[in-house]
């Protein structure tokens, strides 16, 4: 269980299998985001005819509501919400320190208030694998701290805190079923990534993961900080970038050796009426679509667009009909999913490193990482 076996490799760019007690994961792959214990607006029969294999959860909403023991009780999360492949669950980390109402920082874990009722909890790094071993998801996440990334200072701090929690959490794990991924932090600072790298590598976890990026730093950091990692990873583990998900964010990471990647982006662009196309994102609910015959994308092989003209689709925007959401979703997530899919024949086919540039450019206009509010 949890073997790595690299298939093909071109420059860094690698394809691999990941086996796991649900079933392989084929890499490089995207994951879909079901924060709730579902990805939104879609049935878990609609997220696998995308082409989906893996879902990531987050351990602070479900752990809030509807508690960890109510879904360990219920037979753990692949069966409480009917996916019966790969899942991931991430620490709480992340969430604890962007969505709870007050938070206090400690050495040995977080105290925060829930961001449904206001009541007071505490995260320690052996809390959150607790949590994470009554989810039982097949790939979980050590207990991190994310910094800003322009707090050089701070970011040493957070990084040195993420090593001991790192540490604490290999020793707290007890189910065999389970690989935990230790998280490599560090801001932008080229020192603090490499001392991180080495560190979390040094852990001999399954895999390992990247914290830290897409926070608010440039793209032109996130690469610089992925290039100085990559010669510190274990070759022979996955590297999973969190929280990244943009078309060229994809192309640029297996680029740079990643194998690993989720975002909310594709679905929540969706609830906002934006989807991916090779014109760049399109706003179905502008009037200029009202009386448009073609699919959102004519290269796209989803449902929506095989079935669906951007006129129908705009019309159930303006009229406000839940399916909108649930067909914009299909789709952006069928393109990043097919964009894996694609680059993975490039990487065996050995021509990855030189299509990278055709394929920045298709996707140059869907490049913005900026995320609609919710
Ligand atoms: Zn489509």
């Amino acid at each position: 269980m949890f073997e790595f076996t690299i298939t093909a490799k071109n420059a860094r760019a690698r394809a691999g299998v990941f086996t796991t007690p649900h079933g392989d994961l084929i890499t490089p792959v995207f994951a879909p985001v079901g924060t709730q214990a579902t990805v939104k607006t879609l049935t878990p029969s609609q997220v696998k005819d995308l082409g989906a294999t893996l879902v990531l959860s987050n351990t602070y909403h479900l752990y809030l509501r509807p508690g960890d023991d109510v879904v360990a009780g219920l037979g753990g999360l692949h069966r409480f919400m009917r996916w019966p492949h790969p899942l991931l669950t991430d620490s709480g980390g992340f969430q604890v320190f962007s969505l709870a109402q007050t938070r206090h920082i400690d050495d040995e874990g977080v105290t925060f208030k829930s961001h449904i009722d206001g009541s007071t909890h505490r995260f320690t790094p052996q809390r959150s694998i607790r949590i994470q071993e009554n989810l039982g998801a097949d790939i979980i996440m050590a207990f991190d701290e994310c910094s800003d990334p322009n707090d050089h200072e701070y970011s040493k701090l957070a990084m040195e805190r993420t090593h001991r929690w790192a540490e604490i959490c290999v020793k707290a794990k007890r189910r065999g079923d389970q690989a935990l991924f230790g998280i490599v932090q560090g801001g932008v600072q080229e020192d603090l990534r490499t001392a991180s790298a080495k560190f979390i590598a040094s852990l001999d976890t399954p895999g390992i993961a990247i914290g830290g990026l897409s926070v608010g730093e440039t793209k032109e950091e996130m690469h610089a900080m992925l290039d100085v990692m990559e010669p510190y990873l274990p070759e022979n583990k996955p590297r999973y970038l969190m929280g990244v998900g943009t078309p060229e964010d994809l192309i640029n990471g297996v680029l740079r050796g990643v194998d690993i990647f989720d975002c909310v982006l594709p679905t929540r662009l969706a609830r906002h009426h934006s989807a991916f196309s090779p014109e760049g994102r399109l706003n179905l609910m502008n009037t200029t679509f009202a009386r448009d015959e073609r699919p959102v994308d004519e290269t796209c092989d989803c449902y929506t667009c095989k079935t669906f003209t951007r006129a129908y689709i705009r019309h159930l925007i303006v009229a406000k009909e839940l399916l909108a959401g649930t067909l914009i979703s299909i789709h952006n997530l069928r393109a990043l999913i097919r964009l894996m899919e694609e680059i993975r024949i490039y990487i065996v086919n050995g021509t990855f490193e030189e299509k990278v540039s055709l394929l920045l450019d298709q996707w140059k206009n869907n490049a913005n990482r900026q995320m609609v509010n919710e």
